[in-house]
């Protein structure tokens, strides 16, 4: 035994605290005799099957809430004396409830934006990527550029590129710029290529790199990382209009998945004034945590001007005091950095990309967790993972533990040696739970390159669990679906949620539902420093919930995918759905 609480026991313990005193704020008014008087709901729930993740993670058959807070959780009996003349009782007829889900890891703004404008997110090969660039392209003729994403490296096959001919073919008058799905390859055209000034003899950036035709050495249209923003730097910037409509894209989509807070996974200002246009406009229908970008050039000098984007822009629904911090690239185009070289023919000693110095990285987070930061990090390799644990101990041992929870994302390779640390340095394990299986991006273009060794730990989602880790989930939308119920199907199965696979892959990191529940609401609450209001079903806390169409406790897991929500409240307010239509 070691002499550590269990964090989720610590958690636990405080809720109850929490929840228990503020359940006496909600009923302290007294009635002239002296007695308690109970507090009316002005919305309550009964006949249900409430899955309320608190403490003991136990059901209840009712819920009231009043002014936007949650007044009760029991049985039918025990709601009664809830209810009053005004209240409105919504019958669930025997369906689950589930506290509202929160993503720990997700891109609203920038996803919103992709999905208005040329959208390959729902094609899956190159001639429909094509034509749905041409289709876009006409349909748009007064565009000075076309712009979107949600292409897929996979759809190109192994080793080819994507290639700007192919869209030169299409549309060769105005430059085209796409993202990729996962958010590292710029896919452009020969005029986009022109007008940045992306020749055979120009350099690649620190940070990225110009694929070249191994023939000519002329560019051949995809840039990887840093070296994308040669273009997107000369594309007409986002209106604000823009901005926003992307923005009202995702929150609306999102509390359609029963959504109601997420962690923004990359800011800049611009984006933070964007969910403030918003909250203001009372739009904001999420808790929103930003992670503020840290820039890779600038060094410690930038943590000043993070600050003052904090205290501006934490307010109303947004708490802008986590720093994002990415540590690596992908490992299909071996930028991931891993601690065992990639298995590359003619390549040796190809170790992936830091995109941060280790003794810088670890100065930056020392000084972010002294000065209040939660660090988000994005780490995809084992070498990457162990740098940003390295960050957190050098942190902690200079500052001692400051409880700032801080958090790496992705975790596509831990080594068995830094398992363990997670627990230890209190650092929340944030995975993307829809990635774990065997699909072309880990069979064709993952596991052939990398160590046999690696390949043995990918996306150990269930030795975390089981070793102590707090796993948070996330969806890192628009890179892959934000339908937490498919993400939730793939961490109980470890086989695509879809019908991809019918073998599950590395079966013995599969999770319980409990505990994928759980990485979805309390755990992604405790992440987003917000389980004091959110993440749980329990007194006090905020009434944001979402009644599903099926009970996931009742279903085989393969069925989990296709659950629909039929309602979704944020602060005791309907924002997908409406009570009267259960
Ligand atoms: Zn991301």
């Amino acid at each position: 035994m070691t002499n550590h609480l269990n964090p989720r026991l610590a958690l636990s313990i405080a809720t109850i605290l929490v929840a228990t005193a503020l359940a006496g704020c909600a009923r302290e008014g007294k009635d002239p005799n002296g007695t308690q008087a109970s507090v009316h709901a002005d919305l309550a729930f009964h006949n249900g099957a409430i899955y309320t993740v608190n403490g003991a993670r136990s059901w209840a058959e009712s819920i009231a809430i009043d002014d936007g807070r949650i007044i009760y959780v029991g049985n039918d009996a025990g709601a009664k004396e809830y209810i009053g003349p005004q209240t409105r009782v919504v019958d669930l007829k025997g369906r689950m409830v589930l506290p509202g889900m929160q993503d720990a890891h997700i891109h609203p703004i920038l996803g919103g934006i992709e999905a208005n404008g040329c959208d390959l997110n729902a094609a899956n090969t190159v001639d429909e990527y094509i034509a749905i660039i041409k289709k876009y392209a006409d349909e748009h003729p007064h565009q000075p550029w076309i712009k979107g994403g949600g292409w897929s490296m996979a759809a190109f096959g192994p080793g080819a590129l994507a290639r700007k001919e192919l869209i030169d073919a299409v549309v060769p008058d105005r430059p085209v710029i796409l993202m990729s799905r996962d958010g590292h390859t710029t896919w452009v055209n020969s005029l986009a290529l022109e007008v940045a000034g992306i020749t055979s003899d120009t350099p690649d950036p620190a940070d990225g790199r110009i694929d070249r035709d191994p023939k000519t050495g002329e560019p051949s249209g995809s840039l990887q990382e840093g070296a994308g923003v040669l273009v997107a730097d000369k594309a007409p910037p986002d209106t604000d209009a823009i901005r926003d409509a992307g923005l009202r894209y995702a929150v609306k989509m999102l509390n359609a998945y029963g959504i109601t807070g997420i962690q923004d996974a990359s800011v800049y200002e611009e984006d933070l004034k964007t969910y403030h246009r918003l909250d203001a406009a009372g739009e904001l229908s999420l808790h929103v945590v930003a992670s503020i970008w840290w820039e890779r050039e600038p060094g410690l000098e930038q943590i000043e001007a993070i600050k003052k984007l904090r205290s501006n822009y934490t307010k109303g629904r947004v708490d802008a005091s986590t720093v994002k911090i990415m540590q690596d690239g992908v490992l299909e185009n071996y930028t991931g950095v891993v601690l065992e070289p990639y298995r590359l023919k003619g390549q040796q000693d190809v170790h992936g990309i830091p995109m941060i110095e280790p003794e810088l990285l670890q100065q930056a987070v020392t000084k972010l967790d002294a000065e209040g930061f939660q660090v988000h990090f994005h780490a995809i390799g084992d070498g990457a993972v162990r740098q940003a644990l390295d960050a957190v101990e050098a942190a902690r041992t200079a500052n001692g533990e400051l409880g700032r929870r801080h958090h790496i994302s992705h975790l596509q390779l831990i080594h068995p040696d830094d398992q363990p640390r997670f627990r230890r340095l209190n650092v929340i394990a944030n995975f993307q739970p829809l990635w774990a299986y065997a699909d072309d991006y880990v069979t064709e273009l993952t596991l052939p390159f990398i160590s046999e060794q690696a390949a043995t730990y990918m996306y150990p989602i269930g030795s975390m669990e089981r070793g102590g880790a707090i796993v948070a989930f996330g969806s890192d939308w628009s890179v892959s679906t934000a339908n937490p119920f498919e993400q939730i199907e793939t961490a109980v199965t470890r086989m695509g949620s879809l019908g991809e696979t019918d073998e599950p892959f590395m079966p013995e990191e599969r999770i319980g539902l409990p505990e994928a529940l759980a990485a979805f609401t309390i755990n992604a609450a405790y992440t987003n420093r917000n389980e004091q209001d959110t993440g749980s079903l329990e007194v006090g806390k905020l009434a944001n919930l979402a009644v599903l169409d099926r009970n996931l406790f009742d279903i085989p897991a393969t069925e989990i995918s296709e659950t629909k929500v039929l309602l979704t409240l944020f602060e005791g307010k309907p924002v997908h759905g409406r009570p009267d239509e259960l």
